[in-house]
């Protein structure tokens, strides 16, 4: 696709999640706030499935990983010892001409000179560091005392809190510490709509390992995370692997591979996985002074264990998901003609929500209480969606705009006013084939509770 018809393509997603509740402007009426954003109805639901996922794989199913939820909030003394405080920056620019300022490596270059995104202009200042850690105080006396950062990521409470975790849990090398929140950065240039926010949520893993072991295990957990990224919805073509060279690496790091996805605003990072050697609570025993280390009781040995970090954002995954999903398609009209169906092709058990059930006419009091008692039913199960209002169709593209993958229609059949043989049966239609099959309702919740596990 060409540049422009990608970023019409773009404007219409941005369009699409505004006008079916995915995602809102924060502050929206108050003119909003540059690089935060709300999610609504089903954008939050989307995030949910996604997270709730995350967590099931990574976690739930897995006998060596375990969890945490640590504070936003932490010690200081974490990030002077993680070295965000002194190095968490990116070089920001200002250009001469129209006074805008800019995040320095993002700029384009012409003719191997940088200029600015906004005017053109090459008259930029020299780069100069920016802490991109967010501020504030924790009590009531702003002095540098009481100096705290919302924390710039979720990895280092999972090395604050590694003695802690390693004598409750019981687990033995190798094996992770998993944690799910909200980070904040104070981005010089959020773009890309919610790609590059100043508060944004995070899915992270440590996963701690013999020194002997990280190369090989961060080649795993590549390999874990390409097939999370296709249980999801996003196929493995969709997904480009950079192996980052040496030089481009953080210095501590011995392997670091960035899984990026085609935007329609470009190709972009999803999640960084980095094997970051024994760094972190290295770092971190030479700060607090505490014994961080592993005792292997068999073979006597006491050593600082290596990690292998994957770190995916939950923001970045919701907006690949609805990229990925997003198609116009042309389908034949009612009237006999072609129209556009706007439909979102999200695997089901991404979608916001699950089933739309219906009764074929509002008035018919035994077809409506017959499709409410089929929704009351499958909704401790899943989302589902009620709705009588309009034709058939239009409450079927209703659906397929914000995804969802079936929906049920009740009819004559049903309440049976057409004989026995259909009674207690439905039209059960499929969002992505857009074909129908008559099924009893004494199935319907075994079989979508199959396809959005
Ligand atoms: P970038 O180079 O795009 O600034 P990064 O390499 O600094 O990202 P990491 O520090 O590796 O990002 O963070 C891990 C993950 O957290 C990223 O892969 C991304 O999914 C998410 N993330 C980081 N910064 C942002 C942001 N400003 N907005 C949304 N998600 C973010």
């Amino acid at each position: 696709m060409a540049k422009d018809e990608l970023s019409a393509r773009m404007e219409r997603i941005v369009s699409l999640c505004k006008r079916r509740g995915f995602i809102f402007q924060s502050s929206e009426i108050y003119g909003g706030i540059n690089g935060f954003w709300d999610y609504g109805p089903m954008g939050v639901e989307l995030k949910r499935n996604l997270k709730d996922f995350w967590w099931r794989r990574n976690v739930q199913e897995r006998e060596d990983v375990v969890g945490m939820d640590g504070s936003i909030i932490m010690n200081r003394a974490v990030w002077r010892a993680s070295g965000h405080e002194e190095t968490f920056s990116d070089p920001m620019v200002d250009c001469k001409v129209c006074k805008t300022r800019h995040r320095a490596d993002l700029l384009p270059e012409r003719d191997g000179a940088k200029y600015c995104a906004h005017c053109g202009s090459a008259h930029l200042t020299e780069p100069r560091d920016f802490n991109l850690m967010f501020k504030s105080h924790a009590g009531p006396i702003e002095s540098d005392e009481n100096l705290v950062y919302l924390r710039p990521e979720t990895a280092q409470a999972m090395f604050v809190q590694f003695r802690n975790i390693l004598d409750t849990s019981r687990q033995k090398l190798p094996f992770g510490i998993a944690q799910i929140g909200k980070a904040f950065r104070n981005e010089i240039n959020p773009r890309n709509y919610t790609f590059r926010s100043r508060e944004f949520e995070q899915m992270e893993i440590e996963y701690f390992c013999r020194a002997e072991d990280g190369l090989r295990l961060t080649d795993y957990w590549l390999e874990e995370r390409l097939k999370f990224y296709e249980d999801i919805g996003i196929p493995r073509p969709k997904i480009h692997i950079k192996d980052i060279p040496a030089a481009d690496r953080a210095f501590y790091s011995k392997r670091t591979y960035d899984l990026e996805y085609e935007f329609p605003f470009g190709v972009s990072e999803l999640e960084g996985i980095a094997y970051r050697t024994d760094y972190d609570l290295s770092r971190h025993i030479e700060h607090s002074g505490k014994p961080l280390e592993y005792h292997d009781e068999v073979a006597k040995e006491k050593f600082v264990p290596h990690v292998v970090e994957p770190s995916a954002g939950v923001d970045r995954t919701a907006l690949a998901l609805i990229c990925e999903a997003y198609d116009e398609e042309e389908i034949a009209g009612e009237g006999g003609g072609s129209e556009t169906r706007t439909v979102l092709h999200f695997h089901p058990r991404m979608a916001p929500v699950k089933c739309g059930i219906f009764p074929l006419l509002k008035n018919k009091p035994a077809l409506v209480a017959c499709a409410r008692d089929i929704a009351a039913r499958l909704r401790p199960h899943m989302t589902v969606f009620y709705d009588e209002a309009g034709a058939i169709g239009r409450r079927y593209r209703r659906q397929d705009e914000i995804g969802t993958p079936f929906c049920v229609t009740v009819d004559f059949d049903t309440i049976g006013e057409n004989g026995p043989e259909k009674a207690e049966t439905v039209t059960l239609r499929h969002r992505d084939a857009m074909s129908q099959e008559r099924i009893p309702i004494a199935d319907l919740r075994e079989r979508l509770l199959a396809a959005i596990h």
